[in-house]
């Protein structure tokens, strides 16, 4: 064994064998924001052999606060590519792969096909909800993960479940749940919350015992603690194998306008509570206003009017996977 990896293989846990092992494993991480970017460094220096990175994003210069392989030089470039470039660096000796595209029912069993295993990266719930009908459906396992303000959250999710859909039956609607973008992420609680996601990926792929409780870490307080998610038996996902994320006809629509907007219509209907959204814009963006079925304001240069029923006008952007982006970390959807 060469030296690159010798403190692993003086590991009692890991071991000649194991880092053989690691070699040979393939992980697919799920977006490239600050879990992605430190779970790809963590694991390709760890030397698992092959890492495919997904993300639809762009470099943004408030990125570089939390989203460890990127540096100033980066701003306006895709994300995953940018990130491979350094791992690439980092370590020659194994693939790194990347896919600039946008992660959906419609291509995500394709994408994840022939992986050891699913790394949560992503920053939305609807985009878990897919991973987990895909892998449940699949026998796969992942891991999923959340950080948000201090606080964050890493669980193993076996195909047997407990599943995701045992943790939060429903997506909740746009605009309740909180997100970096409104409520802030400290830098620090991602590189812990991605170095629990990596040891638990190292174990996964090297068949130890891993933890079946939901982790639940706040790094401002040092609360730390594990929670049992027991098993659903009404789980319409892994008891009852009815995978309707996966199966939904009914996608958003996304538009392109002829203005330099983009427009997207949400796959379900909602009902939004503009007051409250509003509410928690408020310090964040600018020219914000609302009435009764609308609200408007603008922020990272772009305007966008959101309608009551989740529909939305992105102007400043015709990139389709820009408006997405934005749509999602200012509205949690
Ligand atoms: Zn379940």
């Amino acid at each position: 064994m060469n030296s690159r990896y010798s403190r692993q293989v003086v590991l009692e846990q890991i071991g000649p064998q194991g880092q053989e092992v690691l070699l040979r494993s393939k992980v697919i991480i799920i977006g490239c924001g600050a879990l992605g970017t430190n779970i790809a460094n963590n694991l390709a220096r760890a030397g698992v052999g092959t890492l495919l990175i997904v993300d639809r994003d762009f470099v943004e210069l408030n990125n570089l606060q939390r989203q460890t392989l990127f540096d100033e030089e980066d701003v306006g470039t895709p994300k995953v590519s940018a990130a491979v470039r350094k791992l690439r660096k980092i370590n020659s000796g194994i693939e790194i792969k990347y896919l600039i595209k946008d992660l959906n029912n419609t291509n995500v069993e394709g994408i994840i096909d022939g992986f050891d295993l699913v790394v949560d990266a992503t920053d939305n719930i609807p985009t878990r909800m897919i991973i987990n009908d895909a892998c449940v459906k699949k026998g796969m396992i992942w891991i999923y993960a959340g950080v948000i303000q201090t606080m964050g959250m890493v669980m193993n999710i076996l195909p047997e479940g407990p599943c995701l859909r045992c943790l939060l039956p429903e997506i909740p609607t746009a605009g309740s749940l909180p997100t970096c973008e409104t409520v802030g992420v400290l830098n620090t609680i991602p590189a812990i919350v991605a170095a629990i996601e990596s040891t638990e990926a190292l174990k996964i792929l090297l068949k130890k015992d891993i933890e079946k409780k939901l982790i639940i870490y706040d790094v401002w307080e040092h609360a730390f603690r594990t929670v049992e998610i027991k098993k659903s038996n009404k789980c319409e996902c892994c008891i009852k194998k009815d995978f309707k994320f996966l199966n939904q006809e009914n996608r958003e629509i996304i538009t392109v306008l002829c203005d330099n907007g983009v427009q997207i219509i949400p796959p379900r209907d909602m009902v939004l509570n503009l007051e409250k959204i509003s509410g928690t814009l408020e310090k964040i963006v600018d020219h914000l206003m609302d009435s009764e079925f609308l609200l408007k304001f603008e922020a990272e240069g772009k305007k966008i009017t959101l309608f009551k029923d989740g529909r939305a006008i992105i102007k400043g952007t015709g990139d389709v996977g820009a408006a997405k982006s934005f749509y999602t970390r200012y509205l949690g959807l």
